[in-house]
């Protein structure tokens, strides 16, 4: 049973496209269940959702698409626009075994949307307050934090490839993070795809917080359309990821 007095600890994964913020974050997941944190609120923050893919379960509503509607269709008699909002939000909360799912679905275009962000995450809120960890699958601009529908995360994990190329995308990530407030303590790299016999992984003044090997297992679930949170547990990236997990957990004790 999980300590309801005690907020969920969030950990937000962020990294350029292609470099395995959803299979880490997937895998993320599954080792918390595995270890018995459960319940996770997993969070589709990336517009190219895939999040729900990853751990096979199905979306039919995004809160994006459902900002649109609550705000601009009828609201059903004997119900308050914020009343409707929360119906609709809980509606569009994707449960599963030892996870929710929730996607944000595609920002908003110009025009003011405050009271409607307002909403949503008093929704959120109200929905975290379950949890024992939110993982977020995030774009790489972290746009929901940045409007502030999702909260700062108590950790930022930054995946990247190995190499220089990836560690300047790293730095730049870093920089918009700190602009939106993230303390650079909370701040950690993530080392993915790394194939042995590479040159040593060079992140400048940044110890990687983990290293994920380059995992056969993940494509072949990619490429047979399977979910990849269930690859076989004794696999090179689930078992560095499944460390990876164990440290979060020794972080999270110490809050
Ligand atoms: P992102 O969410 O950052 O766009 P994905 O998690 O979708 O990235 O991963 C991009 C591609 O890389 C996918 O085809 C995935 O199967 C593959 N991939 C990610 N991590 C690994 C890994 N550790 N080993 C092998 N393939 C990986
Ligand atoms: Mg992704």
């Amino acid at each position: 049973m999980a300590d309801m007095t005690k907020r969920p600890f969030t950990i937000a994964v962020s990294g350029k496209g292609g470099t395995g913020k959803t299979t880490v974050a997937s895998l993320l997941i599954r080792s918390f269940i595995d270890a018995g944190e459960r319940p996770v609120l997993a969070v589709d923050a990336d517009p190219n959702a895939n999040l729900n893919e990853a751990l096979g379960v199905t979306v039919h509503e995004t809160l994006g698409g459902m900002r649109e509607e609550a705000f601009t269709r009828a609201i059903p008699p004997g119900m308050n626009r914020h009343q409707y909002v929360m119906y609709r939000f809980r509606q569009a909360l994707v449960e599963s075994d030892g996870f929710d799912l929730i996607a944000m679905g595609r920002p908003e275009g110009s025009g003011c949307y405050c009271f409607a962000n307002d909403l949503l995450s008093e929704c959120m809120q109200q929905l975290e307050r379950d949890y024992r960890y939110i993982v977020i699958d995030s774009e790489a601009g972290m746009e929901h934090i940045a409007r502030g529908t999702i909260g700062k995360p108590d950790l930022l994990l930054i995946v990247s490839d190995p190499g220089a190329r990836g560690m300047r995308t790293v730095a730049r990530i870093r920089d918009i993070a700190v602009s939106l407030g993230l303390d650079p303590e909370k701040i950690r790299v993530v080392i993915n795809r790394y194939r042995s016999g590479m040159a040593p992984v060079e992140t400048g003044s940044d110890h990687p917080f983990a290293v994920i090997p380059d995992d056969p297992a993940v494509e072949a679930a990619d490429l047979a359309a399977e979910p990849v949170s269930k690859i076989p547990p004794d696999g090179s990236a689930r078992v560095a990821i499944g460390k990876l997990a164990g440290k979060i957990m020794e972080m999270e004790k110490g809050c």
